[in-house]
């Protein structure tokens, strides 16, 4: 096993081990492979999850990915081939950085602010404020 496995190894069990410790559960991509492209299906149900509008999670995949993606009808369309674990590891980044309370662990949070490189997250549950780089 090589050190990226062992990363990996260690990531997936950090993303499932904070799903147990809380109800809400991150959803997982529907991913559908098109030609050089990938096409995420259901874009519109992790977006409801989130609480964010479609675009903040297109600017996080392109960000993440480093490809160009773009939002058609409500799925997210990824100028790249990207398969689906490695499309749902970045998700489940997105829900851990930006969606859930570093605080609480509840996912009712949402943008404050969003100027000058940094996000400002506002939790509902807890009330916790804090800041995190943007992507
Ligand atoms: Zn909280």
């Amino acid at each position: 096993m090589d050190y990226n496995e062992l990363l990996e190894r260690a990531f997936s069990k950090a993303s499932s081990l904070s799903k147990e410790s809380q109800d809400f559960s991150i959803p997982e991509a529907d991913v559908v492979p098109q030609g050089s492209k990938t096409i995420v299906r259901n874009l519109a149900k992790i977006a409801d999850a989130a609480r964010r509008v479609e675009d903040e999670i297109s600017k996080y995949i392109t960000k993440e990915l480093a490809v160009p993606v773009s939002i058609e009808e409500h799925r997210l369309v990824i100028s790249a081939r990207v398969d689906q674990k490695a499309l749902n590891d970045k998700i489940a980044k997105f829900f851990n950085i930006y969606v859930i309370c570093k605080e609480c662990k509840k996912p009712d949070t949402h943008y404050a602010s969003t100027d000058r490189g940094f996000i400002v997250i506002v939790c509902e549950a807890c009330g916790a404020r804090y800041t995190v780089k943007h992507y």
